[in-house]
């Protein structure tokens, strides 16, 4: 059962691509919604970006890691980068060539949308993570880049519930799963590099109890 619980709870992540609006896989989360009814222990903390951004900042720092650019986009607001153009709606994601995280405000809603009030801070970590690889010189796409992207959000997600003083529910650690469950691999995009919602749990989990050094073993982060 503890096992479970460590799977469920890293499933947070996330990714940082335009695939992660699409919401073919929901279907699968009422099976998920309907078991517990506890309640959640976390503050629901609005402006997601800005905080989020401004807590994996300091992760960094105590870390003694580079921290990353980040340009939020307002609800509605479009931009062009050398990467592609990402709207509020499609942008979480990191663009090498600027070394900046994109954060759309309304990606961020759809994010914690029924599944935990930290999942989009969690997937500001994921991106902060690419930036870490980035460093480190790995490649920039693949699975192994984004389950490692996911261990960095876990890492960070402990780090700051520990910082916070907040227990996590079994609600809580549901509503993670329903993130994973949210923004796995769509079944008809195989060549997506983003993991199933197994996958980006165990990541999650792995960075949650083993730290940022554990993520190392997906690609390097530090
Ligand atoms: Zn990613």
């Amino acid at each position: 059962m503890a096992v479970i619980i460590a799977v469920i709870i890293m499933t947070n992540i996330s990714v940082a691509t335009a695939y992660a609006d699409d919401t073919g896989s929901e279907v699968n989360a009422s099976q998920v919604t309907s078991v517990p009814t506890f309640t959640s222990a976390l503050p629901h903390q609005t402006g997601p970006a800005i905080w989020a951004q401004q807590s994996v900042d300091q992760f960094a720092t105590e870390m003694g890691l580079t921290q990353v650019h980040w340009v939020t986009l307002e609800s509605g607001q479009m931009m062009a980068t050398p990467c592609n153009v990402y709207s509020s709606r499609n942008a979480y994601v990191y663009c090498p060539s600027t070394d900046t995280a994109y954060i759309g405000l309304d990606q961020a809603d759809y994010f914690n949308e029924g599944t935990n009030p930290l999942a989009a801070a969690l997937l500001t970590a994921h991106e902060w993570g690419h930036h870490l690889q980035r460093i480190k010189g790995t490649k920039q796409f693949g699975q192994a880049n984004e389950d490692g992207a996911d261990c960095v959000g876990g890492a960070w997600l402990k780090w700051h519930t520990d910082r916070e003083g907040i227990q996590m529910t079994p609600a809580d650690a549901i509503g993670f799963y329903e993130l994973a469950v949210k923004i796995e691999r769509p079944v008809w995009m195989p060549n997506d590099p983003h993991g199933t919602r197994w996958d980006r749990s165990i990541a999650m989990s792995t960075g949650y109890f083993g730290g940022l050094a554990a993520c190392n073993r997906y690609s390097q982060v530090m």
